[in-house]
């Protein structure tokens, strides 16, 4: 089956689906537990039985393990007893292992992504999920105080659907840019230099406007570094500030808000899922996750649910999504829980996004090495903030690693001796520790810059 990419536009219908989905929506955040969780306990049972009866993948897979009798089920409870599956074994069974058979095939949009790991991944989206989704990312704008009207500025790899850059109007809205009236809606992160963080500064700000940015946290570091450094002015602040697709510290947030003078929000997005979750309004150091379309479970090794402080993978089944169903899917992203949020919001909350899988290594004593946890050792427990401009961490072979570096104007040999030492001791006798400067740390095809990377194909291939 071959099939291009479409563009779904949002027809006045589903934007009033998206209104009704929102009016539910909202009030669910503030119910008690026991409340939202029966719902989704049926939505679960529903989508679990149209998986068991429509899905041939799912249909092999459970055999024996979904009841005949489907009377007295409880959805959240016939999930725990399901396998995880991973996205090798959807791109394995996609289309027709993977599809169900009774939905139109009106209703499938296609999305398909190279993946970091290089792995194309072709999947299906269901048209009539549009609406929640809508209605999810309209509740978390909210939450980050994002009022309708303000305009996006998206910072990210070139994505070929910005339809607004097309055309007539794509072209009006370009000159309007240059001249200085509009503000841009896109900006690729290749083209963010630290040399010209100003030029694009100026661009994003001149316009009087109400705008928020969202993008690369990597980008949006590198430009918060520069507007400390340079001590760039902002002639008008965003209205917020979202870092996604990549890992962002706690450091990482703090500079980001404090050289843009806006709320810096981390976001939990996919493409298979859009908008899952968002920094909790009243304490940002946590995550809520969307608890009314999306079952979100963090599972240790072993398939144990984590515990309060414990890190385990996301693993998300999907409520709006009866096309291709994604039942128990890790996400490859790595989690920790947190105990219930102080704002009093039901939904689950947790502590920290990790990153993916590929964000991490095991070494060879067992202990796992997040790139949070480096960067807190390095900007926190001591001080290189003044001496590094940015860094990659390496994972060069088994017992190798090596720490790439852009030095700032401060560096010197003292500093370089103490950092190797202190590096040393943080990997401890697993790994020999050298250190490299660089003038810069090159960007990965996909446009992401990882803080981590390891040249050993086992790490991060799930
Ligand atoms: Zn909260």
């Amino acid at each position: 089956m071959e099939e291009t990419k479409r563009n779904w536009k949002v027809t006045p219908e589903i934007q009033a689906s998206a209104d009704i989905d929102f009016t539910h929506l909202y009030p669910s955040q503030w119910e008690e537990e026991r409340v939202w969780r029966r719902r989704v306990a049926e939505r679960l049972s529903r989508l679990i039985r149209h998986a068991a009866t429509q899905v041939p993948f799912y249909r092999e897979k459970w055999n024996g393990a979904v009841p005949r009798d489907w009377t007295h089920i409880n959805g959240e409870k016939l999930l725990q007893e399901l396998p995880v599956i991973t996205k090798s074994v959807l791109i394995e069974a996609f289309p027709d292992g993977c599809v169900a058979q009774n939905v139109p095939e009106s209703r499938r949009q296609l999305e398909f992504t190279s993946g970091s790991t290089g792995q194309a991944f072709r999947f299906y989206r269901d048209i009539t999920g549009m609406p929640a989704r809508i209605a999810c990312r309209r509740l978390m704008n909210q939450w980050a105080g994002i009022q309708q009207g303000d305009h996006l500025v998206w910072i990210g790899a070139p994505f070929h659907r910005i339809e607004e850059l097309q055309g007539w109007r794509g072209i009006r809205h370009r000159v309007n840019v240059w001249l200085g009236r509009e503000i841009p809606k896109f900006i690729s992160v290749f083209d963010v230099s630290r040399k010209n963080v100003p030029y694009h500064l100026a661009r994003i700000t001149r316009s009087s406007d109400p705008y928020y940015i969202a993008g690369y946290t990597s980008t949006l570091v590198l430009m918060a570094q520069e507007i400390e450094r340079q001590g760039l002015p902002i002639a008008r602040r965003p209205r917020c500030v979202i870092a996604t697709a990549e890992t962002v510290s706690q450091t990482h947030r703090r500079l980001i808000e404090r050289s843009f003078g806006s709320r810096a929000i981390n976001q939990y997005a996919s493409l298979e899922f859009g908008t899952v979750g968002f920094s909790c309004p009243d304490h940002p150091e946590r995550m809520h996750f969307n608890a009314e379309w999306f079952v979100c479970e963090i599972l240790l090794e072993d398939g144990r649910p984590a515990a309060v402080g414990e890190t385990g993978h996301l693993v998300v089944t999907d409520l709006t999504n009866e096309v291709m169903p994604f039942i128990r899917y890790d996400t490859g992203d790595l989690v920790t829980v947190s105990g219930p949020c102080p704002c009093g919001r039901t939904w689950p909350a947790v502590a920290h996004v990790e990153g993916r899988t590929s964000d991490c290594f095991t070494t060879r004593s067992g202990r796992t090495i997040f790139s949070s946890v480096i960067d807190h050792f390095l900007q926190i427990q001591h001080d290189y903030t003044p001496y590094l401009v940015e860094y990659q961490t390496i994972r060069m072979s088994e017992s190798e690693i090596q720490f790439i570096f852009v030095p700032t104007a401060g560096w010197t040999q003292k500093v370089e001796r103490q950092l190797q030492h202190d590096l040393q001791s943080f990997f401890g006798e697993d790994f020999s520790v050298g250190l490299k400067a660089v003038s810069r740390i090159p960007r990965e095809a996909s446009g992401k810059r990882p803080l981590i990377k390891s040249m050993i194909p086992s790490d991060g291939d799930r």
